[in-house]
């Protein structure tokens, strides 16, 4: 690594010169050097570009793997199918770049300005966006899974849908991972693609960004030993926190079958047209199914003790409560918010 040779500076040189950035007299001479540099195919991997001015360059595949591109000045580049995989790119500006099929797998974008850059196709896995401005910058199909997003100003981006942030294999790996301060930012980092999608009208992506935030918050309270996790996974388990209202359906189904068992154990009921008349299990389902719904006949009826009657009024609450949870679920689940 060699030191820029302007006396008293200790910053790095910057690559194919002796000095810094901000110590290289003829930068325009530094720029034109450079651009034959590229143009010849010069080795660009791990080099030293802090702070340079690059913008409106053509650099379309060009190996910046690795290299220190802090604060560097890109704007109106070309980088079509550039490979910047685990590059320093903390406060660059990228802003009306040609990203399209870009790797930025792991690189460092805190801070930086993608404003109205292009990132279709862009690879952005377990990229930092941190506080980094994507106004007006078009991500469609860009790769944005385990990618970290916090203060990320994204609500007047473009293209951006549910699918960006989907992977087949490793669907659990980036929460289960995830430390306190990692889950606080990904819960915030939900909420902001929440917004998102509400403001662009894209209601199944904003279902998803809510159902994520707050099982964000329940995986917060979980790591904090906070009892109101308790009601949280309830709510999980019962209707993904009123965004799936199939949970409701499957769980209403596990409850009357949990019931009919508990009646069918104890011969809890009796028939009262025929007292002598032994129910068969269909009879006891069709009790629980009528007794879970509150329709409540009167053909069968619990026999009359206390425990009995205890687990027909049990049956029957919660059947009441469960219907209207289900109701308000397909309500919010389909209407327009
Ligand atoms: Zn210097």
């Amino acid at each position: 690594m060699a030191i820029c040779r302007f006396e008293g500076c200790k910053a790095e040189a910057v690559f194919a010169s002796e000095f810094c950035w901000a110590h290289i007299e003829n930068r325009s001479a530094y720029r034109e050097k450079l651009a034959t540099l590229i143009k010849e195919n010069a080795p660009l991997k791990g080099v030293n570009l802090s702070k340079v001015d690059l913008s409106n360059l053509s650099l379309a595949r060009v190996d910046l793997s690795e290299a220190n591109l802090a604060r560097a000045n890109f704007s109106g580049s070309i980088l079509f199918d550039a490979n910047l995989k685990n590059a320093e790119l903390l406060g660059s500006n990228l802003s009306d770049c040609d990203l399209t099929s870009a790797n930025f797998d792991g690189s460092d974008l805190t801070r930086s300005s993608l404003q109205g850059a292009r990132l279709w196709h862009a690879n952005l896995r377990n990229a930092t966006l941190v506080e980094a401005n994507l106004s007006r910058c078009d991500l469609w199909n860009a790769n944005l899974f385990n990618t970290r997003l916090w203060r990320t100003d994204l609500l007047q981006a473009i293209s951006l849908s549910k699918k960006n942030f989907h992977h087949r294999a490793n669907k659990f790996l980036s929460t289960y991972r995830l430390n306190e301060k990692g889950i606080l930012s990904a819960e915030e980092a939900y909420r902001d693609l929440k917004s998102y999608f509400l403001a662009n009208g894209r209601y199944d992506d904003a279902s998803w960004a809510s159902f994520k935030e707050k099982t964000m918050e329940r995986l917060l309270l979980k790591k904090k030993k906070n009892l109101a996790y308790l009601p949280s996974s309830i709510m999980n388990l019962l209707c993904g926190y009123g965004e799936k209202p199939h949970r409701i359906v499957l769980s209403s189904f596990f409850v009357i079958m949990l019931y009919t068992m508990a009646y069918f154990m104890l011969k809890a009921i009796i028939y009262t047209p025929a007292l002598r008349y032994r129910p068969v299990i269909t009879d006891y389902i069709y009790y629980s199914v009528i007794t879970f719904t509150t329709v409540g006949y009167g053909d069968f009826i619990p026999k009359s003790t206390l425990l009995f009657r205890f687990l027909a009024a049990s049956e029957a609450f919660i059947g009441a409560f469960m219907i209207g949870l289900f109701i308000f679920t397909l309500a919010r689940k389909y209407s327009a918010r």
